[in-house]
């Protein structure tokens, strides 16, 4: 498992830069956040961990000191320039060589291909989080602020994402991390490994225990294929969750509805779908059932279609 330590720069009541009406410490947890939810949807040997995923004042001591307690294999700081330039650029430590200048050079490479940004080059520099963490660190500077063409870009979240996938094309490149295997949807099967804690009654400890993301939105997403329907994170809900996953029933695009009754508006119902004539005669033609005026012989074909 390798253990990629993700820094979104600033935070709380350090805002970093500003200009053009960004703030830095919102760009570069947007970006640091879409980092780690592709790394984590998309590989399988890595393991996450953030120096913030909020609007949090966190010091720079106690990030290093988060990385390193770890034992991260990478300390990745996100930042946004200011102070007159334009364009994208990288640091490592002062004095620093390989494999660090190694992983600089292909997260380098991969990030100037997809930011759209100009490339500035790779430097070297005494700032704090390369210098205090143990593990190879490199801090990148995407764009500035106070550029107008890099601000308009910074705005655009088609932008963003190809910022957050180039930091991740470079990640998988110098760590060389194993791609999911494609067999879309990725069905959230529990993986039970040595760590899966199967006593624990917490969502969000059981999601860890196994390596998985245990943010709202990953746990939302949960639900949702598990067929927990507007999930708000109750305790109830979680311990549905939980179950579900624990017994490993296969979450599936499909919720099983009634499939004995011969009525399409019952069965429509048991699967918790609008059942209105309107409806009814939009799912028809999608069905390829056309001119619905709900006769039996129309419901009996829909029904067909729908139980596929
Ligand atoms: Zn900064």
């Amino acid at each position: 498992m390798v253990k990629i330590f993700i820094d979104p720069g600033h935070g709380g009541t350090d805002t970093g830069a500003t200009g053009n009406g960004l703030q830095e410490k919102a760009l570069t947890l947007q970006i640091a956040t879409r980092i780690r939810n592709m790394l984590m949807s998309e590989y399988n040997n890595v393991s996450i961990l953030m120096s913030r995923t909020e609007d949090q004042t966190v010091p720079l001591s106690a990030r290093t000191t988060a990385a390193n307690n770890w034992g991260a294999n990478f300390y990745l700081s996100v930042h946004i320039n200011a102070g007159g330039g334009t364009g994208y650029e990288d640091y490592t430590y002062v004095g620093t060589g390989a494999p660090t200048t190694t992983y600089q050079n292909l997260i380098h490479e991969e990030v100037v291909k997809l930011a759209g940004l100009s490339d500035r080059g790779k430097k070297q520099a005494d700032f704090h989080v390369l210098r205090e963490s143990v593990m190879p660190a490199l801090l990148t500077e995407n764009g500035f602020i106070d550029h107008a063409a890099d601000a308009n870009k910074l705005k655009q979240a088609a932008v963003i994402e190809n910022i957050a996938k180039g930091h991740v094309n470079g990640l998988a490149r110098a760590f060389n991390l194993i791609k999911k295997t494609p067999s879309a949807p990725n069905p959230p099967t529990p993986s039970p490994g040595e760590n899966e804690d199967k006593g624990t009654n917490s969502i969000v400890d059981y999601l860890k225990s196994i390596g998985k993301d245990s943010s709202f939105n990953s746990r939302k997403a949960l639900a949702n294929q598990y067929g927990i329907k507007n999930y708000t994170g109750t305790a109830k809900q979680n311990t549905d969750l939980l179950n579900k996953i624990k017994n490993g029933s296969k979450p599936g695009p499909n919720p099983t509805g009634d499939m004995k009754t011969t009525s399409v508006v019952d069965y429509l119902k048991s699967i918790k779908q609008d059942a209105s004539f309107a409806n009814r005669k939009k799912l028809a033609a999608q069905n390829g059932i056309n001119n619905y005026t709900g006769t039996a012989a129309q419901n009996t074909q829909l029904l067909k279609k729908l139980r596929g």
